[in-house]
């Protein structure tokens, strides 16, 4: 029997001091408080890790100040184009959908395809039929739109750029959770809605099993978050398991290599939240800030937006 332990994130980034207002970082911290509250009640009651990684980042996707789900950035086309995933440690099962608009809860449908089809990754109008035929919970566009969103987008637009969920500022807003349940499972999940007015079609690292996503009991639970190109060349979450498994390396050694070392080294900004099977817990990142959340049984939950907490 293990004592359970779950960590959360809601992005990497430009989150200082100063461009949080004490109002916005309450909402922030109480959503991160949420979905860790959530989560906790699942594992202590028992429930495998994949039930909580996945209620975490329901809760998340929920929530419109973050970039997944209801609070999705806009691509080009000023349309929504979700990804997601999700991976058990105990059977290295794993699941993904790519590029879908209107499923309330990608995390849900890619855990529909991981235990209802023999495939791990579905994209496009073939994972928006599967959605519908499955009976997954789809919402209009509307419930997606958001005003600040928009804003973002079109500032985004008359620059030309692409940008990581903020304007003005780099900030990813791609949610995520990985847990340690009480029979010593392991599993991890990312949501995300991508990058600001990215190209229709792209595809970054969280639906990627390897890249933003991973898991496996022999070694750790991985979620990313940043400049997904990076992390996807860096196939990021299973070096980090990769580094455990042959070189030996600590989880915090193997993490801090990763985001500390490799990523940045390429010139990629972000961070990763990971937990081993022991229930150790780490929250790198090479950005000013990320938001993040943490708890193990018998100590209080903690939230953490700033680099000096
Ligand atoms: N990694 C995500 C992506 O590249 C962005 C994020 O972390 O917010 O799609």
């Amino acid at each position: 029997m293990k004592n359970p332990a779950l960590a959360i994130h809601g992005g990497a980034g430009t989150i200082s001091r100063n461009n949080l207002s004490s109002e916005k970082e309450r909402q922030y911290r109480e959503a991160l408080a949420d979905a860790l509250a959530s989560g906790r009640e699942l594992l202590t009651s028992g429930a495998h890790a994949l039930d909580v990684v996945e209620r975490c980042v329901r809760v998340l996707e929920d929530c419109p100040l973050f970039n997944a789900g209801r609070g999705s950035v806009f691509t080009h086309e000023g349309t929504h184009e979700m990804d997601a995933s999700v991976m058990r440690g105990d059977t290295l099962a794993a699941g993904a959908v790519a590029g879908v608009h209107g499923v309330k809860n990608p995390v849900s449908l890619a855990r529909h395809v991981m235990e209802n089809t023999r495939h791990v990754m579905l994209c496009g109008e073939g994972a928006l039929a599967y959605a519908r035929e499955a009976g997954l919970e789809m919402m209009p566009e509307d419930w997606f739109f958001s005003a600040f969103r928009h804003a973002q987008w079109q500032d985004a637009r008359k620059d030309g750029d692409v940008r990581l969920d903020h304007a003005g500022d780099r900030k990813f807003g791609t949610v995520g959770a990985v847990a340690l349940d009480r029979a010593g499972n392991l599993a991890a999940a990312t949501s995300t809605g991508g990058m600001t007015n990215k190209r229709s079609g792209r595809v970054g690292d969280t639906p990627l099993v390897g890249a933003g996503t991973y898991a496996n009991n022999q070694t750790c639970a991985v979620s990313c978050t940043g400049d997904g190109e990076y992390f996807i060349r860096a196939v990021a979450a299973y070096d980090l398991a990769c580094l455990m498994q042959y070189g030996n390396y600590s989880l915090e050694e193997a993490a801090r290599k990763v985001i500390m070392e490799k990523i940045k080294t390429a010139g990629g900004e972000g961070g990763l939240i990971a937990i081993d099977a022991s229930g150790h817990i780490v929250l790198p990142f090479n950005s000013e800030g990320m938001y993040r959340g943490w708890w193990r049984e018998g100590e209080p939950p903690k939230t953490g937006i700033y680099r000096d907490e």
